[in-house]
């Protein structure tokens, strides 16, 4: 018989990234009870971890690294992200962001972080590992509740306000529930709806399909961000060359050996230079662009074995011996194939889900006592993202929804035995004893993330859209009706529901936004339509179905609208 156990805390933390993990240390501040939990290894397997470590705010002449300092001011970071995101991001969080982003950077040392310089450059791969080590040992020296292998399935929700949240614990075998004044959600995002992507399988959207079934809405969920040079070489795995932005100076080449980017990017220099000298912008702040470039040139035909190639043989030797990373990546990621002989296959993979929980300033959501943070959130980055923002983002929004939980958890919750009967019910009701259908499922998954890629990808068009979508509600009834034999087989089966129910609101936005903004890109309506489109999507659940609706944008520094990032005049 599955039971559950029940606990008690102040704040529950449902995610131990960056932003969860900021959250807890924050909270704790506060004196409070707090936990976290996740669903694998704390700390270890999330896009914190895995990124490349790059954290940008305006910090000139306090804290200078290549990785860390890039604006002059916050102002002048508030008004680049702003034009990157082309408005679809909300003003008071972008101030947030790069006003408090500078105090929170610095901050990080207190909390354990090494230097910058050997933390991003020297000692730690992947990189993000030099700022997940050091928070999670704070949150445990600081008293935080730590619980790994913890899947959370739902927001527990009595009066209108949110009480805990129920799910399954897969190291001990039971179902547990929490009873807590506030839940924080820092799940992180959803790239792993897409067949390409670089992120860790658990980027399932979790947190989306959590806040939508607690009554909290979602906004700009249209909004992908896809790396582009992502490794597509059989039997090598699908991660990013980070040589692209170092001082390699590859290129990338199609099947007629044309270095084809600056047939799509104006190039300012020629030839085999940095990236940011021969476009006149760090790749990191248009990635979107590069991928675009890329999948053009393969559905044009020329690409090769279905993707790009991206050719460093003319690096010298030394260069590689000198670098951390690529000593790393050559042994690793590599694995012997000689990038010095023959030039790697790259294509783009999804990265990070721009769009999500729709918060205000202090990370409230639509339903009390539920707060969010991090990549699970929208508003933020807009349409595209600049380098750096992806880390800012959670460590300043995740300070803020740890002291606004540590705020609302005041109350004396109560939990009734029917909603932690009911959440244990709902999982005990897929289990049977029989097949495992792991197969089932793993092929389900890779339907859904197929049907992404392919259909909701890079270049969309509104008849392509139309035709995944009940692709995808009927994949997510397919897996709703396969049965698992055990928790651990449950999360699987958790996971590729989410994949299909993320895909579905991510392809629903895509197909009613008739424009083309950053990184959501219509081939059927390939320009920016400022007349119609200045608008924000928002997105509930309304029983099985999606209620969209639209936020007219009014921006309060309407001079940003004047400008655009690619030096084009908006009428
Ligand atoms: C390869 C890569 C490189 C990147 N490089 C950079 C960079 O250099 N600079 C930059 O600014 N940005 C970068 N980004 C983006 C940035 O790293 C992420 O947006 C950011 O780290 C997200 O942090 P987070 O805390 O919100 O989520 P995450 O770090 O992804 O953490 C989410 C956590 O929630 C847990 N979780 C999910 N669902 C559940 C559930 N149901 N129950 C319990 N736990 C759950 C997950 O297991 C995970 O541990 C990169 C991203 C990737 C993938």
């Amino acid at each position: 018989m599955l039971n559950t156990r029940l606990e008690d805390t102040d704040v529950l933390i449902i995610g131990s990234g960056g932003a969860g993990l900021r959250a807890a240390i924050e909270a704790r501040r506060y004196g409070v009870k707090v936990t976290v939990v996740d669903k694998v290894v704390l700390g270890m397997n999330n896009s914190t971890r895995y990124s490349g470590g790059g954290i940008k705010a305006a910090l000139p002449g306090i804290l200078s690294t290549a990785y860390t300092t890039q604006y002059e001011c916050p102002r002048e970071h508030f008004r680049q992200a702003m034009i990157h995101g082309e408005y679809l991001n909300d003003e008071a969080l972008v101030e947030i962001m790069t006003f408090e982003g500078p105090a929170r950077v610095l901050e990080l040392k207190s909390l354990g972080v090494d230097t910058f310089d050997a933390m991003y450059l020297k000692v730690h791969y992947p990189h993000g590992s030099g700022l997940m080590g050091p928070l999670v040992n704070t949150a445990r020296k600081m008293g935080c509740t730590l619980r790994p292998g913890m899947v959370i399935t739902r927001i527990l929700v009595e009066g209108g306000r949110v009480v805990g949240a129920a799910g399954v614990d897969i190291y001990r075998g039971r179902c547990a529930a929490f009873r807590s004044g506030a839940v924080v959600i820092a799940t992180g995002g959803a790239a792993e709806t897409f067949l390409r992507n670089d992120t860790t399988v658990n980027t399932t959207g979790d947190g989306y399909t959590l806040a939508l079934d607690a009554g909290a809405s979602l906004r700009d969920m249209e909004i992908v961000q896809f790396e582009p040079y992502v490794q597509a070489e059989p039997g090598l795995p699908m991660l990013d060359r980070h040589e692209a932005e170092a001082e390699f100076h590859g290129v990338l080449r199609n099947a007629l050996g044309e270095d084809f980017l600056v047939k799509y990017l104006p190039a300012v220099k020629a030839g085999q230079v940095p990236f940011e000298e021969q476009f006149g912008m760090a790749l990191t702040d248009i990635r979107e662009r590069v991928a675009r470039a890329m999948v053009t040139e393969v559905a044009a035909g020329r690409g090769d074995q279905g993707a790009v190639l991206f050719d460093l043989r003319h690096v010298p030797a030394g260069k590689w011996e000198s670098d951390f990373a690529s000593q790393y990546a050559r042994k690793v990621l590599l694995r012997g194939f000689d990038v010095q002989k023959r030039p790697v296959h790259v294509l783009p993979g999804a990265i990070c889900t721009l769009g999500g929980i729709a918060i205000d300033g202090d990370c409230r959501t639509d339903v009390p006592g539920l707060f969010a943070a991090g990549e699970a959130t929208g508003g933020v980055h807009g349409a595209a993202r600049l380098g750096g923002d992806g880390l800012l983002d959670p460590i300043v929004f995740g300070a803020r929804a740890g002291r606004s939980a540590a705020l609302a958890s005041n109350v004396a919750p109560s939990v009734s035995k029917e909603l932690v009967e009911e959440a244990r019910a709902e999982v005990a009701s897929v289990l049977a004893e029989g097949p495992a259908n792991l197969e089932i499922l793993g092929k389900l998954r890779d339907q859904v993330k197929r049907t992404m890629w392919e259909q909701v990808g890079i270049l969309r068009t509104g008849e392509a859209i139309a035709a995944a979508i009940p692709v995808l509600d009927e994949l997510a009834e397919r897996v709703r009706a396969t049965k698992v034999r055990s928790l651990r087989q449950f999360k699987s089966r958790l996971e590729t529901l989410n994949l299909a129910r993320v895909g579905r609101v991510i392809a629903g936005a895509a197909q009613r936004r008739m424009e083309s903004r950053g990184a959501h890109f219509r081939t059927d309506f390939p320009q920016r339509d400022d007349e119609r489109w200045m608008v924000n999507q928002f997105v509930r659940q309304d029983g099985r179905k999606l209620a969209y609706t639209e936020s007219p944008i009014r921006l309060r520094t309407t001079e940003l609208l004047k400008q655009s990032k690619f030096g084009i005049e908006v009428k």
